[in-house]
């Protein structure tokens, strides 16, 4: 595998850089499931977690992969209300280049922030989601989990369903998994797919009957109100008549279907809780535990390089 210096998206990553990754992180998630650490690997380099967005599971997940690798991890949150994006991002990594930081992971609510800070800072930058552009861990988890449960990553039908224009989730999976060869289907109500996506090689429905047929994986994802200018959906409670997924939509899908949700959830706007809660059916919980072992395989690869 070429050396990675950077991990800014799925694009420009090739099959063989997403196996590698992927059967590190499958190996990792049996050292967490065993209980064991590694903690030599990463010890003496310092992790620094830049968030200028919220988050739960990534930022706790990163943390907690630096820490089973032995990192010496600080969590920097930082408030973007009062300041502007460039000041910001350039005074930061003037501070965090004097800190002599090895890996840097950003979250931003402006797409291209993490590249810009690659430009300036010595560390390895990784992209813990940059507004509407990428969210590179997201998807090799979201592949992993797959993986584990179909026994592999490619020839699969899955459907990407509900706010496909601001997830930067949905861009990194299309990418990965169209990449990889699997039949990407995008499912939403007009406003929100994003115009010429086709072009990246999905099929679009703008009905749950049709768009599932077939499926082997429903992706439900997150209504970004906070990323929404204007009415773009008519109500909570109708998007879910028309795209929650509930038992009667995931019928629609192949009987051994499983569904997936990156987090955080809505609960009876994308999702009804009856599928989200169903171990026979979800796959939530095992996506977070996989984020963790994604994570490390992603520091450890990096730290290499
Ligand atoms: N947690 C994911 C993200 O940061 C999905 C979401 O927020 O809906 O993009």
């Amino acid at each position: 595998m070429a050396m990675l210096k950077h991990l800014l998206g799925i694009e420009g990553l090739n099959p063989v850089t997403v196996t590698t990754l992927l059967d590190l992180a499958e190996s990792y998630a049996l050292l967490n499931r065993s209980g064991k650490t590694q903690r030599d690997l990463l010890r003496g380099r310092t992790l620094i977690n830049l968030f200028f967005e919220d988050s739960t599971r990534t930022r706790t997940s990163f943390e907690l992969a630096g820490k089973r690798l032995g990192a010496d991890v600080l969590n920097m949150s930082v408030a973007t209300s009062s300041v502007t994006k460039g000041e910001t991002l350039l005074d930061t990594a003037t501070t965090l280049n004097a800190m002599n930081c090895d890996l840097l992971v950003v979250r931003h609510n402006r797409s291209g922030a993490p590249a810009l800070l690659a430009e300036k800072v010595g560390a390895a930058v990784i992209n813990a989601g940059d507004g509407t552009h990428e969210h590179p861990t997201q998807a090799l988890l979201d592949a992993l989990t797959i993986r584990r449960n179909k026994g592999r990553i490619s020839g699969l039908t899955i459907a990407i369903c509900g706010d496909i224009a601001h997830s930067r989730v949905a861009r990194s999976n299309i990418l990965l998994l169209t990449m990889m060869g699997n039949f990407v289907r995008l499912i939403g109500p007009p406003t929100l797919l994003p115009s010429g996506i086709e072009a990246a090689g999905v099929e679009l429905f703008h009905d749950m009957e049709t768009g599932l047929k077939g499926a082997d994986i429903v992706m439900m994802l997150r209504l970004q109100k906070e990323r929404m200018t204007g009415g773009m959906v008519p109500s909570p409670r109708e998007f879910f008549t028309y795209y929650g997924l509930d038992r009667a939509k995931l019928a629609y899908a192949k009987p051994d279907a499983l569904v997936m949700h990156p987090g955080p959830m809505n609960r009876g706007v994308e999702i009804d809780s009856d599928i989200a809660d169903d171990p026979a059916r979800a796959l939530i919980k095992e996506q977070v535990e996989m984020g963790v072992a994604v994570r490390m395989a992603v520091l450890d690869t990096l730290a290499r390089g």
